[in-house]
């Protein structure tokens, strides 16, 4: 089954909003096992969009549109699609009912005209509920193919699609789809690539796809069939092997599991606590921490030392170390993550210290320059980085880095070099 997308909106061609829809219908869809081969940008103009639909209704089986089922003049969506599908627009007296209820007591008293036409409907069509707005969204089949109509706004779309779309795809496409979502960290996308190359490069079914993200890597690993039995049984042996190749990288297998989880499980389970000494990140490292719920059993607190005094004072690095080897140092980070252990009395912890720019970097110790240290069960090991990007970026990559500095040392991966 294909299914093609179709944008809607003059907006996003003129680059004033971020086509986010098409980002989510495109993962759902691969997450489905769906092909989309298609997805097309247009205006809210009726014959460039009547000639889209056309041409879209030939080459695929199921169109989405999102966008235009609004109020307002501009949008004509439905006008359109059930022009191409030489289908009638009828009022839907459900959705004339949902509209009354939603402007009863609101702060919008007085109905204008113009709403009445979010209860128009494509004849035939299996109208979808809006719980989040006014415009209703509907599916209009004909000949096989399908027309999908979903609103613009997201937080309207993506409720409906959830409810109403995914369960309608699913059985039209008569295929199960299992995936499982391999999460590696502490290995770059082009490493992670070569080291499955072979798998990617003989895939169809189950397929394999591998993600960049800051300083992680994901490999989906997607297997449609008939039945749920005959995809897992598909994916089993490619996990398997996948497994084996990049195993002492890989943090999780489950989708929804953030690195700071596992750590804070694996803490959890020892008994174990950890402690921050952040400089050039100010407490993002503990602020990840802190977004795992029940992070209280393992993270008693953190110290933010952004001044050298306050390396010294608060986590006892030595003044002399500092002049000796200048802050972003691997032996300050060492000091820092050891003093913190210390001052904390906990098993493990985790330091930086480095330059985010923009200023303040000299060509022995540039824009970038990041130390990371982990102190655990009585070893520091301290790494040096060099990141690109703005501050912002420098910063992130130092969080990402220094938890999976934890992540390696709980997992006893002293000797893993990059
Ligand atoms: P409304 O009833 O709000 O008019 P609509 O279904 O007619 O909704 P549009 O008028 O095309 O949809 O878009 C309304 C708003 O929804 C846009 O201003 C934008 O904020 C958001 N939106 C529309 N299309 C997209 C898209 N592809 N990606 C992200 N946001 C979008
Ligand atoms: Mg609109």
């Amino acid at each position: 089954m294909i299914v093609e997308l179709i944008s809607v909106g003059t907006e996003l061609l003129m680059g004033n909003i971020v086509n986010t829809n098409a980002q989510y219908l495109a993962e759902q869809c691969a997450g489905l096992g769906i092909s989309m081969y298609t997805q097309v940008v247009i205006g809210d103009n009726p014959e460039r969009l009547a000639d889209t639909v056309r041409t879209a209704l030939l080459r695929s089986d199921v169109i989405m549109l999102t966008g235009g089922l609004g109020p307002t003049e501009d949008d004509l969506t439905k006008a359109t699609v059930a022009e191409a599908m030489g289908k009638k627009i009828v009022r839907d007296a459900r959705s004339v009912e949902r509209i009354k209820q939603y402007f009863e007591g609101g702060i919008y008293r007085a109905i204008t005209e113009n709403n009445w036409k979010q209860a128009d409907v494509i004849e035939g069509s299996l109208v979808l509920d809006n719980n989040n707005g006014l415009a209703p969204g509907m599916i209009a089949e004909k000949d096989g193919k399908a027309a999908i109509l979903l609103p613009g706004p997201p937080h309207e779309m993506i409720p409906m699609f959830e409810e109403f779309v995914k369960p309608y795809l699913k059985e039209k496409s008569g295929r199960v789809i299992r995936s499982v979502m391999m999460k590696c960290c502490g290995i770059g996308e082009s490493q992670t690539e070569t080291m499955i190359l072979d798998i990617i490069d003989r895939q169809e079914n189950p397929t394999v796809a591998t993600y960049a993200k800051t300083g992680e890597v994901h490999v989906r690993v997607t297997a449609g069939a008939g039945s749920e039995k005959e995809a897992e049984r598909l994916l089993d042996p490619v996990v398997a092997q996948i497994r084996e190749r990049l195993g002492e990288y890989l943090f999780t297998c489950e989708e929804k599991k953030t690195l700071e989880e596992v750590i804070a499980e694996q803490l959890l389970k020892r008994g174990e606590t950890i402690v921050t000494a952040e400089s050039c990140t100010g407490g993002m490292i503990a602020a990840r921490l802190v977004n795992v719920p029940g992070i209280s059993g393992v993270f008693k607190e953190g110290f933010i030392t952004y001044a050298n005094e306050a390396k010294c004072k608060e986590l006892g690095v030595r003044e002399k170390t500092i002049r000796q080897f200048g802050v972003v140092s691997s032996e300050v980070v060492t000091e820092m993550a050891e003093g913190a252990a210390r001052r904390a009395g906990a098993d493990l912890a985790l330091s930086v210290s480095g330059i985010a720019g923009p200023d303040g970097g000299t060509e022995e110790k540039p824009v970038g320059l990041v130390y990371i240290g982990c102190y655990y069960h009585g070893t520091t090991v301290a790494r040096r980085y060099l990141f690109k990007g703005n501050r912002q970026k420098v910063r992130e990559q130092t969080t990402q880095y220094a938890l999976t500095a934890a992540w390696r040392m709980l997992n006893d991966s002293l000797d893993r070099s990059e």
